[in-house]
């Protein structure tokens, strides 16, 4: 029988394994966090709103404030209009950008499209909002006319349009201004655009031609998550909000001392401390680097899966290449998220060679099926 010590070490191999073939989940792995391992000695705790004063002061707000002001810049928020926090991922994210707009709008309908992350549909659920769900274009992009012609018929009620900024399987992103233009064109002056940004908030600003996304653009929350692009040994997210939404919301509790402003009580300390190390260290031309780096192995990836005739693509400034469905044996392997398609996201830590490796197994596999194919042939002819 295994003792506790032994089923550590295994649970560590296998991880370490499994590590190295996960090119389906957008979860960068090339991080160095150890000049902070001291810190898990401590009981850090982020309970409250960070940038209020606080009884417990065994917290990382400091840190999380700066994480927060990174990104509002990074999204050119108004420089006096601004809030966020250290979420525990980017579906908490996108369900405070959902409260948000229900503070906001208590009458509104919500719209999103078909291609929008699960996170969106339960949240919606969870704030028992009422919605409708718009086509998506076959790239995954939001379908404007749809959205249009649907807020067309509910001109008289104010609108909350979530707008997708790389969606899940095709890595799509809807044009805010776009949005914009729809909703001024129909005179719905009370609205409400929270953008999902969950893995391509990171890497937005550097996208050539630019796509129209963030808070200029017509947003009124962003959210992200912490532990895709950027990369963490936990789960973490930001939501970035203008500070006057916030302020409707906030309710002061006296145990804690400071604003009941967040979704959970009890916050992960060390997310925020994690996450202001990579920021600070990257900057924002390591970030910058990092995009260009992945969408130069996103753009191998498709040649090559091209050469050996798959029709891969991709959508404009993406990481993620989209092909058809592979064999299971491959999608076990690599741990591809598939639906009816398939996808390999190319996060910084992706090599070429992985890639090699991926595409001589696709062309074996294929190889296996022909010959298969042509073994049934002969049985057929005896
Ligand atoms: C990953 C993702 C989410 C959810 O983020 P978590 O950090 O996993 O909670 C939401 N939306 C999109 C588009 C995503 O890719």
């Amino acid at each position: 029988m295994m003792n506790n010590e032994q089923k550590i070490d295994e649970l560590l191999t296998k991880l370490i394994q499994e590590k190295d073939r996960v090119i389906g989940y957008p979860v960068a792995k090339d991080f160095d966090y150890s000049r902070l391992y001291e810190f898990l000695k401590h009981p850090i705790n982020n309970v409250g709103d960070p940038y209020e004063d606080n009884t417990y002061k065994v917290q990382t707000h400091e840190m999380e404030r700066e994480v927060v002001d990174f990104f509002a810049k990074l999204y050119r928020a108004d420089p006096t209009d601004f809030w966020g926090y250290v979420t525990n991922g980017g579906s908490e994210s996108n369900l405070y950008g959902l409260y948000l707009a229900r503070e906001s709008h208590p009458k509104a309908m919500v719209y999103f499209s078909e291609s929008t992350h699960y996170s969106v549909k339960k949240n919606i659920h969870l704030l028992n909002l009422p919605s409708i769900t718009i086509r998506a274009q076959e790239n995954g992009e939001l379908d404007y006319e749809d959205l249009e012609n649907t807020l067309q018929l509910n001109r008289d009620k104010p609108a909350i349009i979530l707008t997708t900024f790389g969606t899940t399987m095709t890595e799509a992103k809807d044009d805010v201004s776009e949005v914009k233009r729809i909703l001024k064109k129909l005179a719905i002056q009370n609205h409400y655009i929270h953008c999902d940004a969950a893995l391509a908030g990171s890497y937005g600003p550097f996208i050539e031609p630019r796509i129209p996304f963030d808070f200029q653009d017509g947003a009124d929350s962003i959210s992200i998550s912490g532990h895709k692009f950027i990369g963490s040994p936990f789960p973490s997210g930001v939501i970035i909000a203008k500070r006057s939404l916030r302020d409707r919301i906030a309710r002061g509790i006296s145990y804690i001392g400071s604003l009941d402003t967040t979704i959970t009580g009890s916050r992960n300390g060390h997310s925020p401390l994690f996450l202001w190390y990579a920021v600070k260290k990257m900057g924002v031309k390591g970030l910058e680097e990092r995009y260009r780096h992945s969408l130069e192995t996103a753009e191998y990836c498709k040649t090559e899966l091209r050469k050996i005739g798959i029709k891969a693509w991709t959508n404009p400034g993406a990481i993620t290449v989209v092909l058809p469905k592979v064999a299971n044996r491959i999608k076990e392997k690599w741990q591809l998220a598939t639906d009816d398609i398939t996808h390999v996201i190319c996060m910084p830590n992706v090599t070429k060679s992985q890639i090699d490796e991926f595409i001589k197994d696709i062309i074996e596999e294929k190889e296996h099926a022909d010959l298969n194919t042509e073994n049934k042939e002969l049985q057929f002819q005896d």
